[in-house]
């Protein structure tokens, strides 16, 4: 199931992949953008990020 993540935050939203450490960007305007290893995707605006792909290989980080 796709998780979603509402950031209310001005700084930049990043999925971080704890397979292959890429870092993506949650902002992809509508562009469904997944990970070097594929683990993940992720599907974000500013006010909604859905990640696709399961929570332990995953986590939030704010820059
Ligand atoms: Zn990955």
């Amino acid at each position: 199931m796709p998780k979603e993540i509402v950031t209310k935050t001005e700084k930049a939203t990043y999925i971080k992949c704890k397979k292959c450490g890429t870092e993506v960007l949650s902002i992809t305007n509508s562009n469904l953008t997944s990970c070097r290893c594929g683990a993940i995707s992720v599907d974000g605006s500013k006010e909604l990020v859905r990640v696709i792909g399961n929570p332990e290989d995953y986590e939030v980080i704010t820059k």
